[in-house]
C-alpha cells in the first residue's frame, strides 16, 4: 500500500490531539533535543511532560562514541533529568544485542570504533580483539576518530573470509559542527570498508528496523501505530519510522530543511516518499502549549 506522506506543519492543538493519540515517543538526540553539549531550549521541559503525562519516551540514537551510562550522565548535565538507562538506545548498544542475541557469536569482534563502542559491547559479555586475531568472526564499524591505514588493511583481510560478519553501526554520512564544519560519519568508514571488501555492511542503527526490535523486545506491547518518532534527518529518522510502521515528525533544529522534505516528497522515486515526515514542527519546544492545553483540562 503507498503511504500518503503528509508534510503537514503543526501547532497548538493539532500537536496536543497527535500526543493524546500517541503512547511511544521516540527521539533521536542530536539537532532534536540538543546540539552537541547544550540543550535546544524547552527540550528537557518537553521530555519531563511527556514522561509526567504518562507516555513512554524512548532515545534512539545513531551516535557509537559513548556507553549508555554516559549517556545518562550527559542527559542529566543538560537538565534532562528523569531519564533512565532503559530509555536509551543507541547504535552501540544494540550492535552489542546484535552480537549477543542475533547472531549469538562466537569468537572474536574486530572493532573499528572508538572506546564507547569497546565498553558497550564488553558490556554484553563480548570477546574483543582491537588487534585482531585468528578466530575473527565479525567486523564491526563505527565511528573511529582514530582510524589508521592498518585498520583498514586488517578488517579487509578479516572480511575475505565469507564466514566472517561484516556489521556497521550505523550508515551516517557526516555529522554537523558548529560554524557549518562537518565531521565524517561511520558511513564513510563503512564505505572504504564496502570497497575493499567487496561486500555490503548490514546496518544495526537508524534507519533499520532492528531498533525497534531492541525497544519492542524491552517494552512489551509497544504497536507501530502508538509510535511517534521525532528526528532532524530524513535519511535516518524519517526513513527509520517509515520502516517501522510509524508515524513520524521532523523537527527544524538540525540537519534537515524543509525544503528537502518536499523534495522527496515531490520526487518521482516512489521510494523517496518514505523520507517524508508526516509532521512537521520548527522545535519541538513546539509541544510546549500543548501540555498547558492538556494541564488545563486535567485540573477542570
Ligand atoms: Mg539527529
Amino acid at each position: 500500500v503507498a503511504r500518503c506522506p503528509r508534510l503537514t506543519k503543526i501547532r497548538g492543538p493539532q500537536i496536543r490531539n497527535l500526543l493524546e493519540a500517541k503512547d511511544f515517543i521516540l527521539f533521536d538526540c542530536d539537532g532534536v533535543i540538543w546540539h552537541g553539549e547544550t540543550a535546544i531550549t524547552g527540550a528537557a521541559k518537553v521530555v519531563s511532560s511527556l514522561i509526567r503525562h504518562g507516555k513512554n519516551v524512548v532515545f534512539v540514537t545513531n551516535n557509537c562514541t559513548r556507553p549508555r551510562e554516559n549517556y545518562v550522565h550527559k542527559f542529566y548535565r543538560l537538565g534532562f533529568t528523569d531519564v533512565m538507562l532503559e530509555q536509551i538506545f543507541s547504535s552501540s548498544y544494540c550492535s552489542a544485542l546484535y552480537l549477543r542475541d542475533v547472531v549469538k557469536i562466537r569468537g572474536q569482534v574486530f572493532v573499528m570504533g572508538c572506546d564507547g563502542l569497546r565498553r558497550e559491547l564488553q558490556g554484553g559479555g563480548r570477546p574483543l580483539r582491537g588487534g585482531g586475531g585468528r578466530d575473527v568472526k565479525a567486523v564491526l564499524v563505527g565511528h573511529d576518530d582514530k582510524l589508521t591505514f592498518l585498520k583498514l588493511a586488517k578488517a579487509s583481510c578479516y572480511l575475505r573470509d565469507p564466514d566472517c560478519l561484516f556489521l556497521a553501526t550505523d550508515n551516517d554520512p557526516w555529522h554537523p559542527l558548529s560554524g557549518g564544519r562537518i565531521l565524517p560519519g561511520s558511513g564513510s568508514l563503512t564505505a572504504a570498508l564496502e570497497v575493499s571488501s567487496g561486500r555490503k555492511a548490514t546496518v544495526i542503527g537508524k534507519p533499520s528496523r532492528f531498533m525497534f526490535e531492541c525497544i519492542s523486545s524491552q517494552f512489551s506491547g509497544v504497536e507501530p501505530a502508538q509510535c511517534l518518532m521525532i528526528g532532524d534527518r530524513l535519511e535516518t529518522d524519517m526513513l527509520f519510522g517509515s520502516n517501522c510502521g510509524f508515524d513520524t515528525m521532523l523537527t527544524l533544529t538540525g540537519v534537515s530543511q524543509l525544503e528537502e522534505a518536499q523534495e522527496y516528497r515531490d520526487s518521482e522515486l516512489a521510494a523517496n516518499h518514505s523520507l517524508v515526515p508526516d509532521y512537521v514542527v520548527d522545535s519541538i519546544a513546539d509541544f510546549l502549549p500543548a501540555f498547558e492545553e492538556l494541564d488545563d483540562e486535567q485540573s477542570n
